[in-house]
């Protein structure tokens, strides 16, 4: 059951959290140095073909949520990439010399003005690269915008605020050790076995400020699976947070310090598989950023917990006792989990196992519609008049399907979800998978 009071508390906590970012002194010359420096450092062969192979189709505006919700030009992916295209073509493209003479320099007030476009209206949702003819992957070019910015101390206070804390003190929102101490007792008085700071396990498991916070259900119902399929598993306090605001914020060594911190206890352990909560960006984090210290790949496998469970359940070894036949449920496919993972078939098996109804929305899977809270989008303040239009387009798909209940697999898309559905009283429940799946354990 989900906690109303914290939910507003928390929504409350972040139209604070501009107040609490120390901002970074700097001339306008040297923010606009700092910005080109990591555009420049940036801008590989793959990103320079992206930045170079534009052919202006539009296409991909019609597939951005951002565009389709408002109409607005300003918006189109494409144009999003034209401070990195105009960076490019002045000081690192084969032409650069006579390109200098036709294409003027990026300014300060360019990089405020990009700050709503790579922050508050891209979620990085990939959406837009699978319509592109020329396959442009738009979201890593707006990752660089970020990284640009944050260098230049210009991204979003909010976004600021929590990377600084997290690199600071460790903790996001205040939550650290202590207060995860405080959720594993709760729950243990529930009467569930949720092992802390085991010195050794097979599998460990990493949670969310999100889940500590308000989702206990999620973090509950993961440890029943857990303790249902007899894993031998822990949650450590040194490494628990599976947010990551480097990589929200833009900020790569902050990205590297909290991924850092997951890994050093996973290792510490001899975890074979380390589970990530429902938080979409903590999976590409951990997943495909994360590595060892001297660079090499992780010695363990990471797995979200819908692909997990999804995998568990197609292999054979978990079962569920079917649940209620004439219950009409939609799944919604996190993008960071489906279009950057291939998450897509897990969760579904899964859901085919409680023995409900499961419609598909339409598009689906790889294609489907993002529901515009991603990426650190929910945090931003005064992005929530346009991530509520771009949810509006989530939630008449969800509608068309007839659905009573959407699932979800991200901490991120249940905030947006429950937001939205607060300001026009929506009716649809919002649950997520493991909380349905563990509902329906049988009993042993
Ligand atoms: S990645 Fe998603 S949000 Fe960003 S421009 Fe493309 S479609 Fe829009
Ligand atoms: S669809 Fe691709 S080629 Fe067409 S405008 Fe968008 S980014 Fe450029």
């Amino acid at each position: 059951m989900i906690n109303m009071d914290v939910f507003h508390g928390f929504l409350e906590a972040i139209r604070h959290l501009p107040e609490m970012a120390q901002p970074t002194a700097m001339t306008d010359a040297e923010r606009v140095a700092k910005a080109k420096s990591v555009m420049r450092a940036k801008t590989d062969r793959s990103l320079a073909l992206d930045l170079e192979a534009c052919v202006n189709c539009g296409y991909c505006s019609e597939s951005c949520h951002f565009f389709q919700s408002t109409q607005d030009a300003k918006y189109s992916p494409s144009r999003k990439l034209d401070l990195l295209r105009r960076v490019h073509a002045r000081e690192t493209s084969a032409f650069a010399p006579i390109k200098r003479l036709f294409v003027s320099d990026i300014t300060v007030n360019d990089l405020k003005e990009w700050q709503e476009l790579v922050y508050d209206s891209c979620t990085e949702c990939g959406r837009c690269s699978m319509i592109c003819p020329m396959g442009i992957n738009t979201a890593r070019g707006v990752n660089v915008m970020r990284e640009a910015l944050y260098e230049a101390g210009l991204a979003p206070l909010e976004l600021t605020a929590v990377a600084q804390e997290q690199a600071g003190r460790g903790t996001v929102f205040g939550v650290g050790p202590e207060q995860l101490q405080q959720t594993v007792d709760l729950l243990r008085g529930q009467g569930i076995a949720i092992p802390l700071n085991e010195p050794r396990a097979d599998v460990m498991l990493v949670t969310t400020v999100i889940d500590v916070l308000l989702y206990q259900d999620a973090l509950a119902a993961t440890a029943r699976i857990l303790n249902h399929l007899g894993v031998n598993w822990t949650l450590r306090s040194k490494g628990f947070e599976a947010a990551n605001f480097g990589l929200l914020a833009g900020s790569e060594s902050l990205q590297k310090a909290a991924t850092q911190r997951i890994v050093d206890e996973a290792l510490a352990i001899g975890a074979k598989t380390v589970i990530v909560p429902e938080c979409g960006h903590a999976y590409p984090a951990l997943r495909w950023d994360g590595r060892l210290s001297d660079g090499q790949s992780l010695p363990f496998e990471v797995l979200a917990t819908a692909e997990y469970v999804g995998r568990e359940v197609s292999a054979g070894r978990l079962h569920l006792t079917p649940g209620d036949a004439t219950r009409k449920i939609t799944y919604h496919d996190a993008c960071k989990l489906a279009r950057h993972g291939g998450v897509m078939k897990e969760p579904r098996a899964a859901l085919a196992a409680l023995g409900m109804d499961v419609r598909e929305t339409s598009p689906t899977a790889e294609k489907n519609w993002c529901c515009g809270g991603g990426a650190g989008a929910f945090l931003i303040n005064r992005a929530e008049g346009l991530r509520h239009k771009a949810w509006e387009i989530k939630r008449e798909q969800i509608d068309a399907t007839g659905a009573d209940t959407v699932v979800v697999s991200c901490g991120s898309c249940r905030l947006n979800f429950m937001a939205g559905a607060e300001k026009v009283q929506w009716e649809t429940k919002i649950e997520s998978v493991v909380e349905l799946v563990a509902a329906q354990l049988p009993s042993k």
